[in-house]
């Protein structure tokens, strides 16, 4: 639900200011409503709550005052009309497609894709009769040729991880809208201070809010985004489903949003100093990050995209014994896949999130062996070079 009173606010006062449920106490701070429900006045106002004749809250997996808040501000960030926030960013996309997909339908999703979430369509969701064509998100005629009568959604995330591949969301979504069907973006890797696809014709817009969101490693939780129409469904499957965001987490998260717009552009600033220092060394074979002039699709990243962000992937010569060297020579950037967080982390995709798949698929992929992933952090990026440097000399 967006505040009229918001409307003319920019994303970085909206990220503060937006969105908060204060009670008569005047707090100046969220407050945090660890409640499982909520009291009527009258028999006659908890029917009139129950049959969504008035606004209100009722049951805290339903709607809760803490939970609306990170609500009612992600979407005003996005620039949406409403959002829904999930218990985690899996349960975001599990709440999108079983709300808007059933048995006989299908599904085109970019081919680089979180693996769980690889996993949601080509296991669980098929079991249930649904099907899903992979395509490279970058080669539009690929999402062309894919669609199918039966296609209601198109799903993508940009930029891909680990490879950074972007895929232009504004020419998806026309591809979509000409088919009758519906585009979701996982905008999870930019956040919306950095990239808005409501804005270039999405339909919806989901969020591991676990990642840059949260912003410091604390927190599950997920969030979809869009108009009040498809959200009002989705939120009618979550209440009943039951994968609804905690409180406390919404109000840990509501922190997160605050500095979100201030991390990003430092992590962007840093990813950018790291990538181009990447660049320089002999031992780098290739540095994948849509900030630099060197990436393929650099135009139509700095075009939808307020900068590179924060992940910066590259390939060391020598294999996978040479990236193990650098992943083990680390001492201030911590071995971990997460990513999202003030604090660098590095991994080997091929020997950990990429490890399930086959190898002739991983190289297919561009995923080789040499190939690390950096989610670079806030912390002085002269201390990250020198750290990376222990391993690559
Ligand atoms: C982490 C992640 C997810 C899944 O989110 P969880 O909060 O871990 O469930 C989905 N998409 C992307 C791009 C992610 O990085």
């Amino acid at each position: 639900m967006s505040d009229p009173q918001h409307e003319n606010l920019h994303p970085e006062t909206l990220a503060i200011r937006g969105g908060l449920t204060l009670s008569e106490h005047g707090e100046h701070s969220q407050g945090l409503y660890l409640t499982s429900s909520f009291t009527y006045a009258s028999a006659a106002e908890a029917a009139k709550l129950f049959l969504g004749e008035i606004d209100g809250y009722t049951y805290s997996r339903f709607t809760n005052p803490t939970v609306s808040a990170f609500q009612q501000r992600l979407a005003l960030m996005e620039g949406g009309e409403r959002a829904i926030a999930t218990a985690t960013g899996m349960a975001a996309i599990q709440a999108i497609m079983m709300t808007l997909l059933q048995a006989g339908d299908h599904v085109v999703s970019s081919q680089s894709l979180f693996g769980s979430t690889i996993n949601l369509f080509a296991g669980q969701l098929a079991k249930f009769g649904v099907t899903t064509t992979f395509v490279d998100a970058r080669d539009l005629d690929a999402w062309r040729a894919a669609l199918r009568p039966e296609t209601k959604l198109l799903f993508l995330e940009t930029p891909s991880n680990p490879l950074t591949e972007v895929a232009d969301i504004e020419a998806i979504a026309a591809i979509a809208h000409a088919h009758g069907a519906l585009l979701a973006v996982d905008n999870s890797f930019c956040s919306p201070a950095l990239q808005q696809p409501l804005k270039l014709g999405a339909d919806l817009v989901m969020h591991s809010a676990t990642k840059f969101l949260d912003g410091h490693g604390r927190v599950m939780g997920g969030a979809v985004v869009g108009s009040d129409k498809l959200i009002e469904q989705i939120y009618l499957h979550v209440r009943t489903a039951g994968p609804s965001l905690s409180p406390f987490n919404a109000w840990t998260l509501l922190s997160g949003l605050e500095t979100l717009h201030l991390r990003m552009e430092k992590h962007s600033a840093n990813a950018l100093e790291l990538a181009r220092w990447l660049e320089a060394q002999p031992n780098v074979e290739r540095v994948y990050y849509p900030g630099l002039a060197s990436h393929p699709q650099h135009a139509l990243a700095m075009r939808q995209q307020r900068s590179g962000g924060a992940v910066v992937s590259f390939v060391v010569k020598g294999g996978r014994e040479a990236a193990w060297k650098v992943v083990d020579g680390v001492r201030v950037i911590s071995r971990t896949a997460n990513l999202g967080d003030v604090k660098s982390t590095i991994t080997h995709p091929a020997s950990t999130t990429h490890a399930r798949v086959t190898a002739e698929a991983r190289e297919r992929a561009g995923i080789v062996e040499g190939l690390l992933r950096v989610s670079v952090g806030l912390e002085n990026v002269s201390d990250l070079q020198r750290d990376l440097a222990l391993g690559l000399d």
